[in-house]
Parts: C-alpha cells; sequence; structure tokens
C-alpha cells in the first residue's frame, strides 16, 4: 500500500508528481475505522439515540437490540417533526410512520403508512419476529400493533397541526432540500428527517433500523423508502450495512441501501459505495437530483464506515468505546 508521508514528500518535487500523489492518494485514503461494537446514525439526532444504543452494545448486547433501542429515541422526541411521535402529517393531516429493522441473520419486518402508535421501529421488529409476514401497511399494521399491546395515541401534536394548518394556505408540496433543516449547521438538533442506523456488535454482528414519519405533506398513502428493505435499509451479515434518508422516491428508484451493500461486496469502502450510489441517483435525473436531497450511510463488517449525499448539509452519528458523541459532516456531490 502507498505510504502517505513518502507521497508528501514526492510531491514537493514537482507539480506533476503532486497530481499524480492526489489521484493515487483518493484511491487510497484509509477508509474511517472503528474498534468494535459501534453504532452510527444519520442527522444530528443520531447523537442521543447513539447513546440509548450504546447502552446496549457496551455490555456486549446485541445490535438487534441496540438498533431498537436507539431508534425509539427520535420516535418519542416531541420536538422531532420528522420521525414517530409529532411527526408532521401528510396533506390530509394524518400522522402516518414508516419504519423496518434487519437483523444479522436477514430476518427482517417493517410498518408503512401506520397511524397512531408511536414506536414503528418496535412494532416493525414485532412483525418480523411474530409473523411470517416482512410488511404490514396502514390499518393492518395498527391493528396488528394493537392487537400486540401498543397503545394507540394521537400523534398530531398542536405545533405539528399548526403548521400543516399553514402549509395548507399554500399547499404547494415541493420537497425542501435538508427539510425544516433550511438553517443547517452542524450540532442544530432536531433537524431533519428518518433515522437511519447500523450497529456492528461485539460478536461482529450487523443490524440496522430505519424509522421516519416520511415527507412532510405528501399524499395520503404515500410511502417512501424508509420501510422498504433495500431502499431504506439493508444488511448482509457477510458484507455490511446502509441506509438512507432524503427523498425516498430516487432512493426506491435506484433500490439504494442494496445498492450500497452490493457495491461494499465487490470491494468498495463504505465511503466509496455510497459516492457511487448518490452518483447513480444524480447520474438517473439529473434535473431532479439539483433540487432534492438523498444521504446514504454505510458500515462494513471491519467496523469501516462512510456516508454522502446530494446536497450539503447532511451529518451522521458515530459512537464507540472511545467516544460516544462524535458528529461527522458527510460530504456531499453539490458544495
Ligand atoms: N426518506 C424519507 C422518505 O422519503 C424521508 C427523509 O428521510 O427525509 O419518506
Amino acid at each position: 500500500m502507498l505510504n502517505r508521508r513518502k507521497f508528501i514528500t514526492l510531491t514537493a518535487a514537482s507539480a506533476y508528481l503532486t497530481t499524480l500523489a492526489d489521484k493515487v492518494l483518493a484511491q487510497t485514503t484509509e477508509p474511517l475505522k472503528s474498534t468494535l461494537p459501534v453504532v452510527i446514525s444519520t442527522w444530528d439526532f443520531g447523537v442521543a439515540a447513539n447513546q440509548a444504543a450504546w447502552g446496549v452494545l457496551k455490555n456486549g448486547g446485541r445490535a438487534l437490540d441496540a438498533v431498537e433501542a436507539g431508534a425509539r429515541i427520535p420516535e418519542a422526541d416531541m420536538k422531532n417533526h420528522s420521525v414517530g411521535r409529532a411527526g408532521y402529517p401528510d396533506r390530509d393531516g394524518h400522522v402516518t410512520l414508516d419504519a423496518c429493522i434487519m437483523d444479522e441473520q436477514g430476518n427482517c419486518g417493517s410498518v408503512a403508512a401506520m397511524e397512531n402508535i408511536a414506536h414503528p421501529i418496535s412494532v416493525a421488529r414485532m412483525v418480523m419476529e411474530k409473523t411470517p409476514h416482512v410488511m404490514l401497511a396502514g390499518d393492518g399494521a395498527t391493528q396488528f400493533a394493537v392487537e400486540h399491546g401498543f397503545t394507540k395515541e394521537t400523534l398530531l401534536t398542536p405545533e405539528s397541526e399548526k403548521a400543516w394548518k399553514e402549509w395548507l394556505k399554500t399547499a404547494k408540496y415541493a420537497p425542501v432540500i435538508n427539510s425544516e433543516n433550511k438553517d443547517y449547521k452542524l450540532g442544530n438538533k432536531y433537524n431533519h428527517d428518518t433515522i437511519g442506523m447500523l450497529a456492528l456488535d461485539s460478536k461482529g454482528n450487523i443490524s440496522g433500523a430505519c424509522t421516519t414519519s416520511g415527507m412532510a405533506w405528501k399524499l395520503h398513502g404515500r410511502v417512501g423508502d424508509s420501510p422498504i428493505i433495500g431502499a431504506g435499509l439493508y444488511v448482509d451479515n457477510e458484507v455490511g450495512g446502509a441506509t438512507s434518508t432524503g427523498v425516498g422516491e430516487e432512493v426506491i428508484r435506484n433500490v439504494g441501501s442494496f445498492l450500497v451493500v452490493e457495491l461494499m461486496r465487490q470491494g468498495h469502502s463504505p465511503q466509496q459505495a455510497c459516492e457511487e450510489a448518490v452518483k447513480r441517483i444524480i447520474k438517473k435525473k439529473p434535473e431532479t437530483a439539483k433540487q432534492i436531497q438523498v444521504g446514504f450511510l454505510a458500515i462494513n463488517k471491519k467496523g469501516e464506515y462512510g456516508a454522502f449525499a446530494i446536497q450539503e448539509g447532511f451529518s451522521y452519528a458515530v459512537c464507540n468505546a472511545e467516544k460516544q458523541d462524535t458528529l461527522i459532516k458527510g460530504e456531499s456531490f453539490y458544495k
């Protein structure tokens, strides 16, 4: 492998070599890597979620339990308008939630467009563990949740209702890049979107979770990428895991998370795989891509991780034995 210091010495000698070295270093730079166990998740609110997951992982717990515990944090957060309770509603004022979960054995469960239940991630896990199915949607999902002890509640809060009524004045559906996160600053809280979470436990097993209230003001019945295995989340314990956030339609079109995992299987680092998946989205619909945000986050079996987004403003959180509250500014195609 090429040695970075050697290159720096060489590059001082000539401009030509500098260019050459840059090219080579771009291909050989070591990926970000963590010790095991580790948990990573999307956006600033991933920091708090990771800490809940860490409570499981640090005691030798299972990655699956960790991602469920972590995802429940933003789901319960009344200040978070893009996940779980207090999520912004659809065009008709219904809060409909999407979530999925996947473990190291390829088991998975999902709920889509589910109303009145605050913790879709736990219902998704129950679908995985207690039914022969992968996905339950709409009223059937709510009914299943109630039958399994979940309490029905009103998810629309006065604050979300106020925002919806404000939106109704123009009723124009146009996804906003980074959603509520117009004044993005690394370190902002409650700023955006779906939580996608990936954990690698001390046994080296990977699991993932993904949960959201979807795009605010969507058509009633719209389902995004987040509850779709392969789109919003994918785990293959031989290779790694990936998850996504942003405009779900573009992620579904490209089966984004599955694509990232397959690229890692072919030898890409998590960072390279996320970049390639983002470029695939841009290539397919370049004009659409200029207007929207999509971000991918990935981890492989070695604990290497990476992320990439179409637009600036994507952040992700990393938590391991060294540091529990790392927040990283994700790289993006457009600067
Ligand atoms: N991916 C989510 C959806 O399309 C929303 C988001 O992450 O912004 O429903």
